[in-house]
């Protein structure tokens, strides 16, 4: 192995404040950069292709915790139901339907984020904050119990501008409260902020995040 996932792996950790988990992105990599991650201790990785997860939940440790991170067809959902444990970026409530559905039929409990559309970039995925409070007064997730709503996820602006991230960010924290101060104030489950990427989890770190996803800055550059 040409790259020191261990180092890097460690280096990332040591930055993170009590209460801030690591997912830690694996797609991309081959099994051996996630077995060197393993191998430290670290549980829960992200990939955001369908395929690229199912070989990897086949052929590595079954106590590692995958999540989905990436955007999720649903015609895909029926292959990930079976042991992903949790589905990242919600943006619809026909995909949240599905994953109720399939995970149903599994006997299982999916745990699921809300994925916001925040940043600026017309190409991102997710609701708007307009769209999410639409979804959750509507109220039909309240009947699926065979998904668990966790939080809210985003991904800021792909920007130099730090204190642009830093605003879109706190506006998603402060849309946390929003929602769990009107939707979840006694479900102790909706308590995850998934935000901050390898360049800009210092701020996320600072915005509330719980939860940072990050890939480039354990594993190196992507080969795609
Ligand atoms: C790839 C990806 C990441 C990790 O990005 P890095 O810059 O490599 O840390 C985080 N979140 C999502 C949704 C991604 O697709």
């Amino acid at each position: 192995m040409d790259y020191d996932v261990k180092s890097h792996l460690r280096e990332v950790l040591s930055q993170l404040p009590q209460g801030v988990r690591l997912v830690a992105i694996s797609k991309y990599h081959p099994n051996e950069y996630i077995e060197a991650a393993y191998a430290e201790g670290q549980r829960v990785f992200g990939e955001s292709h369908e395929q690229e997860l199912r070989q990897k939940h086949a052929s590595l440790p079954a106590d590692i915790e995958w999540h989905f991170i990436g955007h999720l067809q649903t015609n895909k959902v029926k292959y990930i139901a079976p042991y992903v444990t949790m589905i990242e970026a919600i943006d619809s409530l026909k995909l949240l339907r599905e994953i109720n559905k399939q995970a149903e039929k599994c006997g299982r409990v999916v745990k699921v984020l809300l994925e916001l559309h925040i940043a600026e970039e017309a190409t991102k995925y997710g609701l708007t904050l307009d769209a999410c409070r639409e979804l959750l007064e509507e109220g039909e997730w309240r009947e699926m119990s065979h998904v668990q709503i966790c939080g809210l996820m985003m991904m800021a602006s792909f920007v130099d501008d730090k204190e642009q991230i830093r605003r879109e960010m706190q506006t998603a924290a402060d849309f946390f409260d929003e929602v769990k101060a009107r939707y979840f104030k006694d479900d102790d489950a909706f308590c995850e902020r998934s935000w901050g990427m390898s360049d800009d989890y210092e701020i996320a770190c600072k915005t509330r995040s719980t939860m940072v996803r990050i890939g480039t800055a354990i594993f190196g550059p992507r080969v795609y």
